[in-house]
């Protein structure tokens, strides 16, 4: 097992580090979230630990899609895979950009060279079962019934209900198993810069004969990948931040209960007992499961506007190894 370094920080960031609900999703409204993110990566470096950032891009892979659905005329359309790689571009500036520019307001600069995003890929296997079971959500969501049937038809695209409310389109999600920009992402952190990798859970690849990479198209769950680079760097600790302030029990239903410290095994009974659906909070515990599983010191879930509590341990669910 990899040597864990109690002062290497790895944080995963849902979608609201760039649309919140009830945004229109401008590019003002991007920045302010990216911000509010940036605002808990400054106070953990503060804090003098080193920081890798992980971040989801559902919505903005979709929002993609959908742009190269409505051109298709006037300009061929990209695979999955290249929209994938677009998003950790696009995502990968507004984060550096904003944890840089947070950096030199709190005079932080000195303590680290600054942020920088990593276009990379992970590694999935071609015979996943998840390429015939799409369920990971990726755009934007659909109210209408009825054009959610066209849409199906139309474009071969699979809808489900997302928990919030709403139709979204599910894409393939197959488990990442190896992070092919490693060593990459470990020089950079060990010369000095918090690195921003893995993005949108990584661009999907298999690994064919001769040590040739063929991307895919799908999307991987940045979770799961996250943990696989988290555990691959030796981090300490697994942060995972989204838009509700834990893990909980008989989520929305009469009772539901957060979680606050709990130990894997606890979590692993919970996890078999169907607490948590696949596509959101499912992978998030697995991630933090497999986390502590494979020899970390501590996983949490929590809520981005109370990052900071959470990275302490003193907010949201946190995940110990077994007693
Ligand atoms: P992110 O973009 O941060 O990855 P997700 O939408 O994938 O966010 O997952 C977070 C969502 O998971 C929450 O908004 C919540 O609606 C949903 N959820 C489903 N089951 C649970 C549960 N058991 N506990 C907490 N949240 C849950
Ligand atoms: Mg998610």
């Amino acid at each position: 097992m990899v040597q864990r370094d109690e002062r290497l920080v790895f944080v995963a960031l849902g979608g609201n580090a760039f649309q919140s609900i009830g945004d229109r999703g401008t590019p003002e409204d991007y920045w302010r979230n990216a911000l509010t993110a940036a605002e808990v990566i400054a106070s953990i470096v503060e804090e003098g630990y080193r920081v890798v950032v992980t971040h989801g891009n559902g919505p903005q892979v979709g929002i993609v899609s959908e742009w190269m659905e409505h051109l298709k005329s006037k300009i061929p359309p990209q695979t999955l895979d290249i929209a994938g790689a677009m998003t950790q571009g696009w995502l990968g500036y507004l984060l550096t950009q904003a944890i840089h520019n947070t950096l030199a307001d709190k005079g932080l600069l000195s303590r680290v060279k600054g942020a920088i995003a990593v276009v990379n890929r992970v590694a999935v296997r071609d015979d996943d079962p998840a390429w015939s079971n799409p369920t990971k959500f990726v755009g934007g969501w659909y109210t209408d019934e009825s054009e959610v049937e066209r849409l199906s038809k139309e474009k071969g695209w699979v809808f489900k209900k997302d928990p919030r409310g709403g139709w979204r389109r599910v894409v393939p999600s197959p488990d990442p198993y190896r992070n092919v920009e490693v060593d990459a992402v470990k020089t950079l952190l060990d010369s000095g810069w918090i690195v921003v990798a893995s993005g949108g859970g990584g661009i999907p690849v298999v690994e064919m004969g001769g040590g040739r990479l063929v991307g895919r198209e799908a999307v991987i769950d940045k979770d799961l990948a996250g943990e696989v680079l988290a555990t691959e760097l030796g981090a300490g600790h697994f942060i995972i931040l989204t838009d509700v302030d834990g893990a909980y029990l008989s989520y929305g239903r009469d009772g539901a209960q957060k979680l606050g410290k709990v130990t894997v095994s606890q979590l692993e009974q919970y996890y078999r007992e169907g607490h948590f659906p696949p596509g959101s909070m499912g992978p998030k515990v697995l991630a933090c499961i497999r986390f502590i599983r494979h020899g970390g010191l501590r996983a949490a879930i929590g809520h981005l506007r109370e990052g900071h509590d959470v990275v302490r341990g003193s907010k949201g669910t946190q995940v110990f190894p077994d007693v």
